[in-house]
């Protein structure tokens, strides 16, 4: 018996919005043993599971999480050659900054991403015309059924915001991805870390872009500034005057809130251009 189980805990500690109920059952996973310990435990019950990294993607229910949460700190990052290898709760952007800082480019785009190198991959999180999936050469992933498997770069398929991993049911382990030689690496991944403090609301709380960017339109965050909503308020998230696809929780707000916010976002700019935007965040509900 390895894990620590616990039932006190609350998903808007774990959450970049700051939102979010009492969790049934969580344990911390530091290590491959641990992570098959608690897939035995989750097989034996009937209960939900959600695999969680830094939360920075995910709306929480106010009412928690009626089951498993498993929280990813598999933290190493090893350099080998032009490859890195990374455990699925290692920081993305430490990632990033890490591999740029020693010339290697492919994952300059990470720093600034507060992410978990699983919910990278899990995600394919971009920016600036870079995917994970470009880099990415394997993951190791445990299945819910207990079976651990390595998966190729070329046996995945990926698109925007898409990994096969959002139709699976199991833990990325790790991942390793192949870098190039970028004598410039560093200087392009401060250049684009400086835009991104410049253009997002970083020191609020959120999740990021709300909406994925529509096909063959403007992005989400033109046309909900196009609709006048930039500032608009329910409860305590407000839509960020410094970029509109991000809401950002100022004052207590919940889950309700976010999701009201969400809809009404989407009524008035389908009404007003004729796009439906689609959320890019998980709502996770109580049971799953
Ligand atoms: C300020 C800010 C800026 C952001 N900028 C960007 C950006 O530029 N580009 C971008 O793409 N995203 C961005 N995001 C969104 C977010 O960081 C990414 O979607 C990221 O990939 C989520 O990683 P996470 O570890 O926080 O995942 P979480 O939010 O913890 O989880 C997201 C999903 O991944 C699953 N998951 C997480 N870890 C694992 C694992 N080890 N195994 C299996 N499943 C797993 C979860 O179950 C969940 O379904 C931003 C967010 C914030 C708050």
């Amino acid at each position: 018996m390895l894990l620590n189980w616990q039932s006190h805990r609350h998903l808007s500690e774990f959450s970049t919005f700051g939102i979010g109920g009492q969790i049934r059952f969580f344990a911390t996973i530091t290590t491959e043993e641990e992570a098959i310990e608690a897939f035995a435990h989750i097989r034996k019950t009937s209960f939900p599971f959600f695999i969680l990294g830094k939360g920075s993607n995910c709306l929480f229910d106010d009412a928690g999480f009626d089951g498993v949460v498993l929280l990813n700190r598999m933290d190493s990052i090893s350099f080998s050659e032009n490859f890195v290898h990374a455990g699925g709760g290692a920081s993305f952007s430490l990632l990033g900054m890490q591999t740029a800082r020693r010339g290697w480019g492919g994952l300059e785009f990470a720093s600034g991403i507060p992410a978990s190198v699983g919910g990278a991959v899990f995600m394919n999180a971009g920016a600036h015309a870079q995917e994970t999936s470009t880099s990415l050469a394997k993951v190791v992933y445990l299945e819910r059924s207990g079976r651990l498997v390595e998966w190729e770069k070329k046996d995945l398929a990926f698109s925007y915001r898409v990994s096969p991993f959002q139709k699976m049911e199991g833990m990325i382990l790790s991942a390793s991805f192949e870098l190039v030689r970028r004598d410039d690496a560093r200087t392009w991944q401060k250049t684009l870390l400086e835009q991104r403090i410049r253009t997002q609301p970083l020191k609020e709380k959120s999740a990021g872009c709300v909406f994925r960017n529509p096909k063959d339109s403007l992005g989400a965050g033109a046309l909900i500034d196009q609709c006048g909503l930039k500032g608009t308020c329910v409860g305590g998230v407000a839509v960020s005057e410094i970029h509109a696809n991000f809401l950002v929780n100022r004052r207590g707000g919940t889950s309700r809130d976010v999701l009201d916010l969400i809809a009404m976002i989407q009524e008035r700019v389908y009404r007003e251009t004729g796009v439906f935007l689609e959320p890019e965040i998980k709502i996770v509900t109580p049971h799953g």
